[in-house]
């Protein structure tokens, strides 16, 4: 947690740690202009401080010191205009090795923001690649290991991706000659940032006459006419759909290879609406895929 008193020696501490010489000068000009504080010699063993962290400690720094406002409040203002416009991952790894020590740091904490959609483009460049931009992708990866775990951890199936509309699980960045590192992201894609927070389940509507994805106090509510593909689902809610129709979402269903997904299918509960004339036929086939199957009475 960062307040208004140990911002100091976050910033002390990522001067002492960062192996990049430009940054740690404009850190420490701007540290000791004002006279904020002075290393700790516990810094060795502290460690760095997170991205995160660094980022916040700024923040707080700002508010609190003209020197720091001098170096900082610009170039701070450019890091949200770049996280506002389009994230690449491509541009930000080519910063890390940039000439500039600003676009260097620029590189680090966007490719922390982009979080999991950026671990495959970093693991190339901490492992496989040349020596440029190496350390910082490598302190990227950790700070994304760390963040994701600290959020999604607790309850990985409760983050859906937005993309996807598919839960998180965990997921490992390799490092070739050491242990893995978990990280959490969405089981197609890996995203890790502005994920859907379920707090009640998760029901996928069959209705031809709409599409699209609805999302109210916890509760997701995705058409499946929107994509005619599966994803995560705890409930079915049958409103408005043919026999042929409804035929092919189970055939999907019986088809489905998501582990995650087809140890609930024999668990789920599949509501018919009243105004919905299914086949006696459709309904059995209903039966052998779901738990419950039930039609509602006006
Ligand atoms: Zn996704």
């Amino acid at each position: 947690m960062i307040d208004s008193r140990n911002w100091p020696d976050i910033l002390w501490r990522e001067w002492h740690h960062t192996q990049d010489e430009a940054y740690a000068k404009q850190l420490h000009f701007a540290l000791s202009k004002d006279n904020i504080g002075q290393p700790d010699p516990a810094d060795t063993i502290q460690g760095r401080p997170l991205l995160s962290e660094v980022e916040a400690a700024l923040r707080q720094g700002l508010r609190q010191s003209a020197s720091l406002r001098k170096v900082w409040s610009g170039r701070l203002e450019r890091l949200d205009r770049a996280k506002d416009e389009y994230l690449s991952v491509g541009q930000a790894v080519r910063d890390l090795s940039h000439v500039h020590w600003f676009r260097r740091f620029l590189g680090r904490h966007l490719l922390f923001e982009i979080g999991g959609h950026a671990v495959e483009v970093l693991e190339d460049v901490a492992y496989n690649g040349s020596s440029y931009g190496q350390e910082d992708a490598r302190w990227v990866l950790y700070c994304i290991s760390i963040d994701t775990t600290a959020r999604l951890a607790a309850e990985p199936d409760r983050w859906v991706c937005p993309d996807c509309w598919v839960g998180c699980e965990q997921l490992w960045i390799d490092r070739p000659w050491r242990s893995d590192w978990q990280f959490y992201g969405c089981r197609n894609c890996r995203r890790s940032r502005e994920l859907l927070h379920r707090s009640q389940e998760m029901v996928v509507l069959l209705d031809n006459r709409s599409s699209g994805l609805s999302y109210n106090d916890g509760l997701i509510r995705a058409n499946w006419f929107t994509r005619r593909a599966l994803f995560d689902f705890d409930h079915i809610e049958i409103t408005q759909a043919t026999d042929e129709e409804v035929e092919r979402f189970v055939v999907q269903v019986g088809n489905d290879t998501d582990p995650w997904r087809r140890s609930r299918y024999p668990q789920m509960r599949c509501t018919i609406g009243a105004d919905c004339q299914l086949s006696t036929n459709t309904i059995r086939i209903l039966h052998s895929r779901f738990g419950w199957v039930e039609q509602t009475t006006l």
